[in-house]
């Protein structure tokens, strides 16, 4: 999933916003305590003073100064810190900042990366988008109505749209009723309206509610993010987004803006898809044939091991109106 600007800025608020409430909560425990056990303080200054106490032994005369006496100081009165906190009924750590994250302290960054928590953030928030955004809402098998394809045989194919379009629309409904990780691939091709992102997004809706995780973006999406990154302006990665999930879906492929990069780029998704054996879906209103054009022989003798499935019929978003 392609985590977008405001994604960011939602993910970033509630880190602050847990860690101002941490500090918060902290500091009234602190001194709420202080007022029932002052001993505390003296304690407390007794760690404060020994940890001075090593600063100034090393002196700048470079005179070996024991400091085990000092750090043994430090043991007993952290020691009797503890004592203290349990002694008036409290947990061990009662006392310390209780960010929602021990490991980034709620900063959101590990290790100069983006910390787990801040990624399980970002996941949950998108999700959240994504469920919002009225598109994928409305895009499920049960909304897919095969009424809008013409019943009137065509005489060329000797059947009619409904008729083909209800076949595809079984087969896509048990794809992802029984999808697994070595499920197969994908070519939808057609013109615009016929339902091509419908039926992906119904898949991916499905799948979502199977537990599996689905990486959705547009061709041209996924070109802007990687040209993002290639600048260091982005913190995370197609490429790692692509990798952590179960089927990847690409729209609109060919709707992007033909440039050397943009061919490699889509070169290498489909390339790298073959050679995890990773599920794809690739959704494009060019024909195999333009898409050959468009990309050369190349990619396409690529999506050889892609089943194809030509939607057919009239465009749906026309009808509707
Ligand atoms: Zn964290």
């Amino acid at each position: 999933m392609k985590f977008s600007e405001i994604i960011y800025q939602r993910a970033e608020n509630e880190l602050r916003n847990r860690r101002e409430q941490a500090e918060k909560l902290a500091s009234v425990r602190r001194k709420e305590f202080i007022v029932k056990n002052p001993e505390l303080l003296d304690i407390e200054n007794e760690m404060k003073n020994a940890a001075l106490e090593v600063i100034r032994s090393v002196g700048a005369d470079g005179k070996k100064v024991d400091i085990s006496q000092i750090a043994k100081r430090n043991l007993e009165a952290q020691e009797a810190k503890r004592s203290l906190i349990k002694a008036a009924g409290y947990p061990e750590d009662y006392l310390d900042i209780p960010y929602t994250c021990k490991k980034c302290k709620d900063s959101g960054i590990f290790n100069g990366k983006l910390c787990e928590c801040h990624l399980a953030l970002l996941q949950q928030l998108s999700v959240g988008e994504l469920a919002c955004s009225p598109m994928l809402a409305r895009s499920t098998f049960a909304t897919f109505d095969i009424k809008y394809y013409s019943d009137i045989k065509d005489t060329d194919l000797g059947f009619s749209p409904r008729e083909y379009m209800r076949g595809c629309f079984e087969m896509l409904k048990a794809y992802a009723e029984n999808f697994t990780v070595q499920s197969n691939s994908f070519f939808f091709s057609g013109g615009t309206g016929l339902g091509k992102t419908h039926l992906a997004l119904a898949i991916l809706n499905r799948l979502t509610q199977r537990g599996f995780s689905v990486y959705y973006n547009s061709a041209s999406g996924i070109i802007k993010q990687l040209e993002k990154e290639r600048f260091g302006r982005s913190v995370d990665s197609v490429e790692e987004e692509i990798e952590k999930s179960d089927l990847v879906i690409v729209d609109d492929l060919g709707a992007e803006f033909a440039t050397p990069f943009a061919e490699a780029t889509v070169n290498e998704l489909v390339n790298n898809a073959i050679l995890s054996g990773k599920p794809m879906i690739m959704i494009s209103n060019l024909s195999v044939d333009e898409l050959e054009e468009r990309y050369g022989q190349r990619v396409v003798s690529r999506l050889n091991s892609f089943e194809v499935i030509e939607f057919i019929g009239e465009d749906i978003r026309q009808l509707k109106k």
